[in-house]
């Protein structure tokens, strides 16, 4: 599934080849996403031009003179700039076309969502109830201690609720979790601001650090089929139930968590 490093690599490597230039067309194959891709989407943008591409949690926000196109890529979808006259396949459902190249949505899975915000995107349910962006100076321990109060809720559910930060999925706060030693199943008013701090940290350099490996695949956006924006990743406990601890070398356990695998070091997260 494609996680923020994913999406924000996806906005870098679409982003130089098609910003500052008019939409003449769009083309949609198969409407039907999460949710229907709106029958008058081409009337909205239709020689206009894109002004920039945000980032809002995993959302890509395509900003037009006219409103801002929502784009999300669901569990499997994809995105790439392709010659005018490339012939889509099979999972290829839409495609913006630029005056000298067309943007490509790719999405096996059809979970995705191409969706028209018009000019106050930010009144979008979907984007008022999101908490802060991670990587922004918004997001700090301070933030996290504050809003889990008293909660008995765990710890890493708390840091995937949208509403509390945005963008942080199973990877990311299971890895956050033990670079700050705090175990997944901590109550989330059970821990201190100084814990806190040092998780708020560890997200920011986790993400970070994985839109840094991003970098290097930005030139698979352009043409080719496969899953531009899809990297390998430097994990440290991740899918590695069984494995020694890296850091204290105890065989790593884990723990169903609302459904979700949870990875853990028994011995340094507490
Ligand atoms: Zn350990």
């Amino acid at each position: 599934m494609p996680e923020l490093p994913e999406v924000e690599t996806s906005r870098r490597g679409i982003s130089p080849h098609i910003i500052g230039t008019l939409i003449t067309d769009v083309i949609i194959r198969q409407p039907q996403l999460r949710w229907k891709i709106p029958a008058d989407l081409l009337a909205h943008i239709q020689n206009r031009k894109l002004i920039n591409i945000d980032r809002r949690a995993k959302y890509l926000l395509l900003n037009f003179e006219s409103g801002t196109l929502l784009i999300h890529l669901g569990m499997s979808g994809s995105l790439r700039i392709c010659p005018l006259d490339s012939k889509p396949e099979k999972h290829d459902h839409a495609e913006l076309l630029f005056e000298n190249c067309l943007l490509r949505y790719t999405d096996p899975r059809r979970f995705g969502a191409i969706l028209w915000l018009g000019l106050n995107p930010q009144d979008s349910t979907l984007l008022s109830i999101l908490g802060p962006e991670p990587l922004s100076a918004d997001f700090t321990g301070e933030h996290l201690f504050q809003l889990a109060g008293k909660r008995k809720l765990p710890v890493k559910q708390f840091i995937m609720d949208q509403k509390v930060v945005t963008g942080v999925g199973n990877i990311y706060a299971t890895e956050a979790l033990f670079m700050a030693g705090i175990s997944p199943i901590r109550g989330a008013g059970n821990i201190s601001l100084k814990r806190y701090q040092q998780l708020a940290i560890a997200i920011k350099e986790i993400l970070q650090e994985a839109i840094k490996q991003g970098g290097t695949t930005l030139k698979d956006f352009v043409g080719g089929d496969g899953k531009p924006g899809y990297f390998q990743q430097t994990l440290h406990i991740y899918g590695k139930t069984g494995d020694n601890c890296p850091k204290c070398q105890t065989a790593l356990k884990s723990l169903k968590l609302a459904s979700r695998n949870s990875v853990y070091c028994p011995k340094c997260q507490k």
